[in-house]
């Protein structure tokens, strides 16, 4: 068994940074543990060489450890006279032969995410080949799940065998039986850096080195002497805004000055972070025209080629060419302007998606958009129809399959006949991301030596993985602020530090030992994440690292995750705790206080829209309203403005689709039954034909606006919920004194207080005295208090009962949902229905008015947000934030959020909307 990893500065001869870039002026080899110390090693030896007044020097030999060994083989590969070297597989080359090895087994064929397993059994391999573990050895411990992955091993091995090719993880082996053999440069010295442990088969390969000759050094790791100091902050988001604080003051003090800011998790909170750090240290950036100057912020982790603007609108357009695609996908792909149409047609290109989103369907056909373009973009994005009628014909006539290479070809060819990537005279990360585009295709073609000719989807499908895979990290000048993950600072240096979110539940981390290798075996190598204890040694060794990489560091510890209490890391309780204000004792304006500070602010009162003249017509009736009453900037925005969110569409059905179609199966229901009375001597079988004949009418009726939806079986499942459903709810209307229904879905065009408007009123009966009850249909939740309520916050019935010409003993939400039927309202007296008593003595009216005052209150209350809205009443003023803002889709233009986190909205008691 190999000796367990061990840092290799306690074996191997050390060098100091000036020796070391000693030594590299004289051609000597530097190895690195990571991508991003190779690089920051680069930059130092530049800076080394110009303090000591050089102006030209030899390009450094530093490589990243996996940069070399690829390197190294490739000289060997390439050499004449080594013709039977095999040839080394790219990542993913190895993954697409992973992939098959799994899936042609039985296991594999199990699997629901047979690409997951492979890349799992990938990982295993290389951990496998990088610890020397004994084949022997894992067989006599293997559960199912390594008897598979076993058996996955040996078939990969198989195909890399009869195709002599080699993969990452033999690698190192390889290249250690080449060199022993004396093929291939021996380097003349060799430096390692930032390695924190050496796996057993690196020792291994450095031992070959050293017995042919080469002399195997470690960089010193530079501890200095450090101030440390623990700060806590409110939550992760404080924690973003004190480090972003905490750089500019340094910025400001020194520009020459290099800050790391590390965080772990750094992929899921990328984004989070940027903003926090561009909002405090360089808020022009947010400014339309500041999107282009240079950042002097670095997030060491790039975002993948698929992320990038141009990579989402190359892998969009190509998805058009499925059988299917996502309805979200040509609406993304409408707002980018990476391809023709996208600078000349953006604004009718808006209006298109609008447009695609209302179809309702969340996933289109290539047949349904061609006829939907013909429809409605052929005259208003001439451009931008013919750019994709160019791209569906030329797809038209491709082979069924073809090899890797000419997919390659293709999608770039089809990509150009639509004008991709756009206009010229891009702004450089847009170039940068083009080339890394090209990367990806070349990439594709390289499958050509390890699969079969594919078609279009299996190629388009490669592709996507590649893309997703590939990182793309804009080569742009000097950035003093580093952004980077806990295991990327290896070996790095700065002159100060911010480490984020060392909660006791982040670090040390939980053990993860590998699920396909016997667990015991990893523990006796000491394999990364196998053991808490092994986890807990490896966390103390880096929090040493981390307090002794800066001379200034502070570690920032987060108190809260929303509801959550969090405890700070026990590894650091050592440091010294300090307060907010001790660190941050000045406050960094933000840009909004800038911009608020740079001259003096002008301020206008404007919270009034121009008023309507009298007779104008409330274009969303008592909808108008409703929303007054919930908040007037809404009803403002929403009917005045006629400003909605567009949104593409769900999956399945809507829940406004659903509610509608209750009406129209009740409508249809009572059209044939018409009263109580008939209902009460109807049987059984009277009224599952009559609830069945009203739910295929509802369901027609749906399924015409979404026939991709509503099809087949879910149509009959629909159909059948929604008998049932009125079967029971019949049961319930039992429950009511007799009734006729007089009225179904009525609509009542009527005058009010100045303004017209439309009623609809889902439900009309006459009661046996002649007197009307209006009720109106919901599925969701019933509030009787909103009658009661100082802004009446459900005016429809109310109006109505008004309104209506003969007199309205009582109104009613009938609420029908599947475990939900009930009825609730406000009646004149008990006569009206059974369970319902007479308005005054009800709970929620608690100043016990009687229904005649009730109506005087109603009439009052509507008055007044009629005239309010057509005053041009329009305040931001939610009546209950929860509430009123809780489906209102206008937070960007009221500035709800802003209000709350700029208080200098708050001007002088005036609130300038
Ligand atoms: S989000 Fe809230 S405050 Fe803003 S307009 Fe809508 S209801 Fe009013």
């Amino acid at each position: 068994m190999p000796k367990l990893a061990r840092p290799p500065e306690e074996v191997w001869p050390q060098h100091t940074e000036t020796t070391l870039f000693a030594a590299l002026s004289a051609g000597h080899l530097v190895v690195t543990a990571t991508n991003r110390l190779a690089r920051e090693l680069r930059g130092r030896f530049a800076r080394w060489n110009m303090e000591h007044g050089r102006r030209v020097w030899r390009t450094p030999d530093i490589l990243p450890y996996a940069t070399w060994l690829s390197r190294s083989y490739q000289t060997i590969w390439s050499d004449p006279a080594s013709p039977d070297v095999p040839r080394l597989l790219t990542p993913a080359q190895e993954l697409a032969v992973w992939e098959d090895a799994v899936q042609q087994s039985p296991e594999g064929r199990r699997l629901l995410n047979a690409g997951a397993a492979a890349r799992s059994a990938r990982e295993a391999w290389q951990l496998w080949q990088e610890y020397c573990l004994n084949e022997e050895a894992i067989q006599a411990e293997a559960g199912p799940d390594t008897e598979a992955f076993l058996g996955w091993a040996a078939a990969f091995r198989d195909r890399c065998r009869k195709r002599q090719w080699l993969d990452s993880g033999r690698l190192p082996r390889a290249l250690r039986g080449l060199l022993a053999q004396g093929k291939g440069d021996i380097p003349e010295e060799v430096t390692l850096a930032g390695f924190d442990l050496v796996s057993p088969m690196q020792q291994e390969l450095v031992q070959t080195l050293s017995e042919a000759g080469c002399p195997v050094w470690v960089l010193q790791p530079q501890e200095v002497q450090s101030r440390v100091a623990c700060v806590p902050c409110a939550d992760a988001r404080q924690e973003m805004d004190d480090a972003a604080r905490w750089a500019r003051e340094l910025l400001e003090e020194s520009a020459s000055i290099r800050i790391g800011i590390v965080v772990p998790n750094l992929q899921a909170v990328r984004e989070d972070v940027l903003e926090a750090l561009e909002a405090v240290l360089e808020p022009e950036r947010l400014l339309p025209w500041g999107g282009d100057t240079p950042s002097c912020i670095n997030v060491s982790l790039g975002g993948p080629v698929a992320e990038t603007a141009v990579g989402r609108c190359a892998l969009g357009l190509l998805r058009l060419g499925r059988t299917t695609f996502k309805t979200e996908d040509f609406g993304a792909l409408l707002r980018s302007r990476h391809w023709a149409g996208g600078e000349s047609e953006w604004a009718a290109r808006a209006e298109l998606e609008a447009a695609v989103y209302a179809v309702g369907e969340p996933q289109w056909t290539r047949t349904l958009a061609e006829f939907f373009l013909a429809r409605h973009g052929e005259t208003d994005c001439p451009e931008t129809a013919r750019a994709l009628h160019r791209f569906w014909a030329r797809l038209d006539d491709l082979p069924r399959k073809q090899s890797w290479s000419q997919w390659a070809e293709t999608f770039g060819e089809v990509l150009r006949s639509v004008g991709w990537p756009g206009a010229s005279g891009q702004p450089s990360a847009s170039y940068q991301a083009v080339e890394a585009w090209q990367e990806c295709l070349e990439g594709l073609e390289q499958f050509d030596q390890v699969l079969e000719p594919a078609g279009y989807g299996e190629a388009l499908q490669r592709l996507e993985q590649l893309a997703r895979e590939t990182l793309f990290q804009p080569e742009s000048g000097h950035h003093p602020v580093q952004v980077l993950g806990l295991l990327e600072a290896a070996g790095s240096r700065f002159d100060a530090l911010w480490v984020m979110g060392l909660t006791d539940e982040v670090w040390p981390p939980a053990a993860r030992p590998h699920p396909l290798l016997p667990h015991a075996l990893q523990i006796h190598s000491d394999m990364p994440h196998c053991a808490a204890q092994r986890e807990l040694r490896f966390a103390r060794q880096v929090t040493h690292r981390l307090s002794t990489a800066a001379p200034e560091v502070v570690f920032s510890l987060p108190q809260r995750d929303g509801d959550r209490e969090l405890q700070p890391s026990p590894l650091l309780a050592d440091h010294p705790r300090i307060a907010r204000d001790e660190l941050l004792p000045t406050t960094v304006p933000s840009l909004w206080e800038q911009l608020g500070q740079a001259a003096e602010p002008h301020w206008e009162l404007d919270e009034g829209a121009p008023a309507l003249v009298e007779g104008t017509r409330l274009r969303g009736g008592t909808g108008t309203l409703k929303a007054q009453a919930l908040c007037p900037f809404q009803a403002f925005g929403r009917f005045r403005l006629q400003a909605a969110a567009v949104r593409p569409p769900e999956p399945g059905i809507t829940a406004l689709e659903r509610g509608n179609l209750v009406h129209k199966a009740l409508e249809t229901f009572w059209a044939e039954m018409q009263t109580r009375e008939r209902l009460q001597g109807a049987s059984a079988e009277t009224i599952a034909a009559t609830a069945r004949k009203g739910a295929q009418k509802g369901v027609e009726q749906l399924a015409e606006r979404r026939p991709m939806t509503l099809t087949g079986r879910h149509r009959e499942l629909e159909e059948d919920r929604l008998t049932r459903l009125l079967e029971q709810w019949a049961a319930r209307e039992l429950e009511r004194t007799p009734f006729a229904v007089v009225e179904r879905e009525h609509r009542v065009e009527a005058s009010f207080a100045g303004a017209r408007l439309r009623i609809v009123c889902d439900r009309v009966d006459r009661l046996d005295d002649g007197r009307l009850a209006v009720v109106d249909y919901k599925t969701g939740e019933i509030r009787v208090s909103d009658w009661f309520a100082p802004r009446l916050l459900e005016p429809q019935l109310p109006l109505y009962a008004l309104l209506a010409e003969t007199e309205v003993a009582g109104i009613f939400v009938a609420r029908i949902k599947t475990g939900h039927l009930e009825y609730a309202g406000v009646v004149g007296d008990d006569q009206v229905h059974l369970r319902c008593r007479a308005c005054e003595s009800m709970k929620a009216n608690a100043e016990g008015l009687t229904w005649q005052e009730l109506l005087e209150v109603w009439r009052g209350l509507l008055t007044q947000l009629v005239s309010e809205y057509m005053r041009g009443e329009c305040a931001v003023a939610p009546v209950e934030e929860k509430r009123s803002c809780r489906f209102c889709d206008l937070r960007s233009l009221c500035r709800l959020t802003d209000r709350k986190r700029y208080p200098f909205f708050e001007h002088d008691g005036v609130d300038p909307s």
